[in-house]
This record gives C-alpha cells, sequence and structure tokens, in this order.
C-alpha cells in the first residue's frame, strides 16, 4: 500500500544522495515521512503593510521599487554590508543586507521586490533579514524550520516542498475520522500541507492544533497498547521479603535514611508485598538518594527469592552503580553482575548463563540487558533509572524478561504528578523533595564570556586548595563529531591556562574501560581539571569535586543544566557551580537566569516545562518527558487528556490494531518503533 512508500528513505527523492541524507539523519530526518512531519517552529510573516502602518522596531515586510544600485562597504573578514534605495509609494528607504553580499546581482533600478526586516522609524531605514522577489510572495507566512550547520534552511524548504509534490497523496489519517470530527481536526494531509503552507496566522494554529493532537494521540495509544498486552492487567506476584535480612542492610549503610527515603522505602515495600504488579515512579533531584531507595527495593526481592535488573542508560553510570551495589549487598551474600555493550565476550556468556541458572541474583547494565541471550531465571523486580532515556519498547523489553514483575522506573527531572499519569500511563508517584541532610547549597552564577577572569581567578583559588574541577562542553547533539570538537579545543586551551594541573578529555566516544579509568583517576584526585562532554551527566559520584564550569552553557536545557551541577555539592565543602554563556536569545537568557538563581529540581523541571516551546531545540530531547515534537505537554495538556482517552477508547475496541480503519495507526506505529531501535 501507498502508505509503506512515505517510509523509504529519503534517498528515494529525485536528486537526494547518500551525502545529503546524511547531513539529513543529523535532524533525525531518514524517511520521506519524517521530511513531511518535520514542521516549522515559528513563521515569518511576509504580509505587506503600508509604510506609515509600521512601528518603530516591528518586524514587517514592505514592498517597493528599487530606487538606486546596490552599494557593498566591507566591515571586516567576511563581514560586509548591503545598502540600497527603495521607493514606497512617495517615500524613500534605506535598505541594509548584513553579510549577504551576493544579494547585489538581484536588485537593478526599477525592480519591483519585497524585503522582510525590521524597521527602524528614525532613521527611515530597514534592517533586511530577507529578499524576495515580489511575485514569489503571495502566500504571506514563510515557514522557519530548526536547522543546524549540516543543513540549511533553504536546502530543507526545497526537499520538503518535493516531498509535498510527490508523497502528499499517499498520507493516510492515523486518528478515527470520528474523533477528527468530533474534535474538527483536519485530515493529515491537510495538516501537513499548512503546517508548511500556511496562508495566515489563522491556518497555521489550526494545523498545529491538529498536529499536535495527532502526536499525543500516536503516543498514547502507544502506551495503551502496551499497557493492554500486560494482559494480566496489573496483577503480579506478591512477594514475601524477609524484614530482618532487609535490617541487615540497614546497620551497614553508613548513614541513616532520611525521612522522605523511608516513605519511599515503605511505599516500595508495601507494594512489593501485594499482589498487585508494582509500577511505580520515583522522582528525586540528582543527589536525593534514589540509589540506595532501590538497593533496599533489590535487596528485599532478593531476600523473597527473586533476581533483580537495574538498567541505566550509560555505561559510565552502569559501572558506578555496580561498584555502590556490589559494596553494599556483597557482605550479604548477594551476587552482583555488570553487564554493559563493552563486557568481553567470555564474561558476557558466563552472565549470561548465570542469570538463567539464577546464580547472580541482580544484573546491572545498559541496553545490553534487553538483549535476546539475557535470560533470567526468575527475575522479579526490574528498576530503569534515567528512565525518560528508554523508549516505551526498550523498557517494555526488559519487562518482558520477568513474569509480571515489579517495575520501579526513577527519574531526576521530576514532572507534575497528573502529568506523569497521562505522559506514563497508570503509575503510582513517589517523590523524594529534600535532600540528606548536611549538604552546602552550591553557589551558582551566570558568566558571560568577558567575565573569564573572575571564574579563572576562582578556579585557581580551589585548585590551590587541592580541589577538584570539571569543565563541561555541550552535546550538540547533531554531530558527535563535532562534539569532540568542541572537547578537544576546551582540553587544548585548559591544558595551556593551567601549566600546573593535569587536565584529562574524557568523551562519549572513549571505549568503556578508558571512561572508567579516567574516572577512577579523577575520583582518586589524580586529575585536577576533568575536560567533559555531557558523558558526565548522570551519576558520577566525586566529593572532592567541588566546582564545575559549563561552557556554552545557553546550549543546554534547564534540566540538563540542573542535572550536570548535581555531579558537585557532593562533600562537605562549598561547591561552586558556573554556566558560562552569552545567549543571543530571550529564552537562552531566561534559562541562564532562572537555572543560577534556584537548584530546587521540582521547581526548575516546572520551569522548564513552561517555557519549553517552540524553537528551542536544546530544551527537548534531556527532559524528564517523552519528547514530543509539535505538544507541548503543559501547554497542551487538555488536548493530551484527550487524545489519551481517545486512545484507550481506541485500544479496548481493536487491542491488536486489526481493524482496517487502523491500518495506517499500526503503520505508523511500527515506524515509530523502527525509529527508536535507530538512535
Ligand atoms: P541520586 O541517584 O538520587 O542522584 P544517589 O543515590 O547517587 O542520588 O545519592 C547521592 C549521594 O548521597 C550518594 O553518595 C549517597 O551515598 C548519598 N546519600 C544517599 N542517601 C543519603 C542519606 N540519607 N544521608 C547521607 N547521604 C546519603
Ligand atoms: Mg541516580
Amino acid at each position: 500500500m501507498a502508505i509503506a512508500d512515505l517510509f523509504a528513505p529519503i534517498t528515494d527523492l529525485k536528486g537526494v544522495g547518500t551525502k545529503t541524507a546524511a547531513n539529513f539523519a543529523s535532524l533525525g530526518i531518514y524517511s520521506i515521512y519524517d521530511l513531511l512531519f518535520y514542521f516549522p517552529f515559528r513563521y515569518d510573516e511576509l504580509q505587506t503593510l503600508p509604510l506609515d502602518q509600521v512601528m518603530d522596531g516591528q518586524k514587517v515586510m514592505l514592498k517597493g521599487i528599487v530606487a538606486t544600485d546596490a552599494f557593498v562597504s566591507r566591515l571586516g573578514y567576511k563581514k560586509s554590508r548591503l545598502s540600497f534605495k527603495m521607493r514606497i509609494d512617495h517615500e524613500v528607504i534605506m535598505v541594509n543586507f548584513f553579510n549577504q553580499p551576493w544579494l547585489r546581482q538581484k536588485i537593478a533600478v526599477g525592480r519591483e521586490v519585497a524585503v522582510y526586516g525590521k524597521y527602524n522609524v528614525a532613521r527611515q531605514s530597514l534592517s533586511g533579514f530577507k529578499f524576495v522577489a515580489a511575485k514569489e510572495n503571495d502566500s504571506g507566512m514563510a515557514p522557519v524550520y530548526p536547522v543546524n550547520r549540516h543543513v540549511r534552511q533553504k536546502k530543507l524548504v526545497e526537499l520538503i516542498n518535493q516531498a509535498i509534490t510527490d508523497f502528499l497523496p499517499d498520507i493516510c489519517d492515523v486518528v478515527p475520522e470520528k474523533v477528527r470530527q468530533k474534535y474538527r481536526l483536519l485530515s493529515d494531509q491537510i495538516t501537513v500541507y499548512r503546517m508548511h503552507h500556511p496562508k495566515n496566522t489563522q491556518e497555521a494554529k489550526l494545523a498545529k492544533r491538529s498536529a499536535i493532537f495527532r502526536e499525543f494521540f500516536i503516543f498514547e495509544t502507544e502506551l495503551a497498547l502496551l499497557t493492554s498486552s500486560n494482559a494480566h492487567n496489573g496483577k503480579g506476584i506478591a512477594k514475601d521479603y524477609d524484614l530482618a535480612e532487609v535490617n541487615k542492610l540497614t546497620k551497614l549503610l553508613p548513614f541513616e535514611l532520611s525521612a522522605d527515603q523511608k516513605q519511599v522505602v515503605n511505599e516500595i515495600f508495601a507494594d512489593l508485598h501485594s499482589s498487585k504488579q508494582m509500577r511505580r515512579l520515583l522522582q528525586g533531584d540528582v543527589g536525593s538518594g534514589k540509589t540506595v531507595v532501590a538497593v533496599y527495593a533489590i535487596y528485599a526481592a532478593i531476600t523473597a527469592g527473586y533476581q533483580a535488573a537495574l538498567m541505566v542508560p550509560t555505561e559510565i553510570l552502569a559501572s558506578q552503580h555496580f561498584k555502590k551495589i556490589d559494596d553494599l549487598l556483597r557482605p550479604l551474600g548477594v551476587r552482583t553482575a555488570l553487564l554493559t555493550g563493552t563486557t568481553k565476550a567470555l564474561e558476557r556468556r558466563e552472565i549470561y548463563q548465570e542469570l538463567t541458572d539464577g546464580t547472580i541474583n541482580v544484573v546491572i547494565g545498559t541496553h545490553a540487558l534487553i538483549q535476546d541471550k539475557v535470560i533470567f531465571k526468575k527475575l522479579g523486580l526490574v528498576i530503569i533509572d534515567e528512565q525518560h532515556r528508554f523508549g516505551v519498547g526498550q523498557r517494555q523489553a526488559l519487562i518482558n524478561k520477568g513474569n509480571q514483575p515489579d517495575i520501579l522506573v526513577m527519574t531526576a527531572t521530576p514532572i507534575p504528578r497528573t502529568l506523569a499519569l497521562t505522559v506514563y500511563g497508570d503509575m503510582a508517584v513517589s517523590e523524594i523533595r529534600h535532600l540528606p541532610s548536611g549538604r552546602k547549597p552550591i553557589i551558582s552564577a551566570w558568566k558571560t564570556s568577558n567575565q573569564m577572569d573572575e571564574v579563572y581567578s576562582l578556579m585557581r583559588k580551589q585548585l590551590a586548595q587541592g580541589f577538584q574541577i570539571y569543565a563541561v562542553t555541550p552535546l550538540i547533539t547533531e554531530s558527535e563529531a563535532l562534539d569532540l570538537k568542541n572537547a578537544e579545543e576546551l582540553y587544548a586551551k585548559l591544558t595551556h591556562d593551567f601549566p600546573e594541573q593535569r587536565v584529562v578529555l574524557l568523551h562519549g566516544q572513549m571505549p568503556g574501560n578508558k571512561k572508567d579509568e579516567i574516572m577512577g583517576q579523577f575520583a582518586a584526585g589524580e586529575i585536577n581539571i576533568l575536560v567533559a562532554t555531557s558523558v558526565i551527566e548522570v551519576g558520577v559520584d566525586v566529593a572532592n569535586a567541588n566546582m564545575m564550569v559549563i561552557y556554552n552553557a545557553d546550549r543546554f536545557g534547564i534540566s540538563q543544566l540542573h542535572q550536570l551541577r548535581g555531579r558537585i555539592g557532593r562533600g562537605q565543602t562549598q561547591s561552586y557551580c558556573i554556566f558560562l554563556a552569552d545567549p543571543k536569545t530571550d529564552s537562552g537568557k531566561a534559562r541562564m537566569k532562572v537555572v543560577s538563581a534556584t537548584s530546587d529540581g521540582f521547581k526548575l523541571a516546572e520551569e522548564d516545562l513552561k517555557m519549553r516551546g517552540e524553537g528551542d531545540l536544546f530544551g527537548k530531547a534531556q527532559s524528564g518527558l517523552p519528547e514530543f515534537k509539535v505538544g507541548n505537554v503543559v501547554n497542551d495538556y487538555n488536548t493530551l487528556r484527550v487524545a489519551q482517552q481517545v486512545a484507550k477508547d481506541l485500544v479496548a475496541q481493536d487491542p491488536l490494531l486489526q481493524k482496517k480503519s487502523n491500518n495506517s495507526l499500526k503503520q505508523v506505529l511500527k515506524y515509530k518503533q523502527l525509529a527508536q531501535e535507530r538512535t
């Protein structure tokens, strides 16, 4: 059927080769479908206005006749200004374009042109953003897409239009017709067309409304399908754990659990004890002590005769958790194993064997845990840390390895309870709201690049006292190579600026054992400044490192900045976190302000959700929520609720999506799954 063509790679489009495909992949665009559903984050309104209605500083399109030739003045290396006069009725204004000298050839005296730009009333001049030959300008709304250095706006527009021309008729509706009628939603073909080519703001708004519903609906259907495929529907196995044994763990801990931790442990124990399957979300700030709580759950399950599995998103985190948990549980006779992508073949086979025969009580690992060869003897408890890093399907794959196991998912990016219910289905929510006592609040500050002296002098002061420093560069998700380059440059700079210190680079592409080695040295105090990409984001625990400098901090989202900051403030000494940034956008400035002003993760998460929105490329992937492209879970919460209900009803009626009318929905879900495996 035609819908299959949609999922073909974009190389099926005329003139698109593997190089373009690779570039587009950096935007997450692989197929024609991805392209068609890659929506603008805003539109430039290219409606022309009469000059006397234009306000000072307004962005506007002005139409007129070129009155003079264009004059280009060079302003320095690669910098230039192109100017010409434009006549609008009886007035003449000045038009300037910066750094686009090639426009000169388009500007001929007497030609009718339209220029989109920012108008300065006093100077009667228009600072041009976009040059439009008058006849091109009929739609009035120019889409602006999120792009990066590999893909230019123009190229993207070109391919999207090509895809629309050739493939729009192949798009089939995903939302059932009745629902679309009831909620006055557009068909998918019209939605797609108008998202890319709205005639006016109103049309764009309506198209977006439909696009949001569609997106939420697909997500909620996926969730509803998973929930319903658990045929037992919430039935689990009661675990008869041994409280006397569990108390031994309490004696081994070097600290007392905080009140919040105790409360959560109690909630979990009640779940384990009950014959209902535990489905619990544990929310707690970085460093709030979720891991210990997880250890209690693990040990309890083990004393009841079950195995446990803990899945985390990165290798570093896996080996850190492994060490901690092994240290705690080994004296109690528990057998713990670590399984990641870099586990050696021989050891791996051994682990498979011992998981199957039940010798291993608890396994800690990365995605490696969901491989087919991993078979448990009696998996009773599944814990997923930083759960938003995993797709719905990946979580389920691990869960399926047990017989209705109890499930605990943990996150350091909390979201409001009501939202959690809508986004994660039927889950109970536990929270650790207060950090363990005795921690000094971290002092945070936002500094710009011309305040570097201050930052360096604080760094020197800390280093002189024997403390260690993290220097972090952003993960620019589009390109790992670029991340590496940034980190390498920073490494060279800091090596040069701090010649008496040991500076070491740690990045995501290093082999796992190399990373471990470096982290080991850092933990042992042998490294003074650790330059890292955001691989250190989660889980690293070095108390003597009490300062962090985050470069280009405005390229991170709030929650990711907060996560990073959570690496310090772990000892008894005063910690400092410096956010270095010269943000150009308002949202960048707002992020820097809010994250340097508060370190309450629950508060930040809320701010983050509110602020997150159109065009905010860097806030998205790092949040504690599934990634939505058009919808905003806070602002569009009501739509989310409706979509959830509709999805639940649909799945209740057609649990395997066998009805013909649900076929395109099924295909889209299948494609989504494939896409998830790609990352
Ligand atoms: P999270 O996983 O929530 O980010 P961790 O479990 O890694 O936090 O805990 C952070 C640090 O706090 C660890 O070093 C841990 O040993 C310590 N910790 C946990 N609970 C307590 C407590 N109740 N009192 C003192 N220290 C604690
Ligand atoms: Mg943790």
